[in-house]
């Protein structure tokens, strides 16, 4: 188990060094994510033993059983949809929210870090793929209507963008999505002019190497470093 998390790491890292080169990119421009959503503790565990201190989990409750009394080094992200009723858990474990695409979630997340005295990273997710099943604000232009008033709230930072891109689909359509994303972020810095407005978060087990080619500067790959999830 050890050694083929070793193994799947090395080949996620050079995958992820020649796609961002085809886009004149460095390799360590782009961040890896260890998505453990549907994994057990045991995988918490080994992935922050091989160093990957960037996590992700979908689910507050799910988070909140694995990671409460863990010991260890962590930075943990919220990348499923939040429920306004759980922004209070997740003030308290995540270091950001990935998944913001409202304005009442994004208050509400403010009202319960502020109350902390902490500052919860955020990122706004866009729904680039036009399908239903996916949360995230639908279109652009919703998203921008609201951009400066959630970089205003206090308690949070707006760090950037994500988005899950199109399932199944050709690599023209990911290809497309992951641009939209991308232009979407250059317009949302130049509107807000904030130097820590950096991430675009973009890419999975399935896609990364299109989204780091497309100037992903995070990835988030579950089964691709630990397999398919209940074999465990
Ligand atoms: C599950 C999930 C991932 C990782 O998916 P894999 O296909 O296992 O790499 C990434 N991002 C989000 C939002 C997810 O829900």
């Amino acid at each position: 188990m050890a050694d083929s998390l070793k193994v799947r790491l090395a080949e996620v890292h050079d995958r992820i060094t020649l796609a961002a080169a085809r886009s004149g990119r460095k390799h360590d421009s782009v961040r890896l994510m260890a998505v453990t959503k549907g994994f057990p503790l045991a995988v918490v565990q080994e992935a922050i033993g091989a160093g990957l201190t960037l996590l992700g989990e979908n689910r507050v409750q799910e988070a909140e059983q694995k990671f409460t009394g863990l010991t260890g080094v962590w930075e943990l992200h919220l990348i499923g949809h939040l429920q306004r009723n759980k922004a209070r858990a997740a003030s308290g474990l995540f270091a950001c929210v990935q998944s913001i695409d409202k304005l009442e979630t994004a208050r509400a997340l403010a009202r319960c870090s502020a109350e902390r005295g902490k500052t919860v990273d955020i990122l706004i997710e866009l729904n680039t793929s036009g399908e239903e099943s996916k949360s995230g604000y639908r279109g652009t232009e919703p998203m921008l209507r609201d951009l400066e008033l959630i970089a205003g709230l206090p308690g949070l930072r707006l760090r950037g963008l994500m988005t899950v891109g199109p399932l199944a689909a050709g690599p023209d359509r990911i290809h497309g999505a992951f641009a939209a994303l991308r232009e979407a972020f250059v317009e949302s810095g130049r509107r807000l002019g904030l130097a820590h407005f950096d991430t675009l978060s973009m890419g999975m087990s399935g896609d990364y190497e299109i989204a780091a080619e497309e100037g992903a500067t995070m990835v988030r790959l579950g089964t691709a470093l630990f397999g398919e999830r209940g074999v465990v």
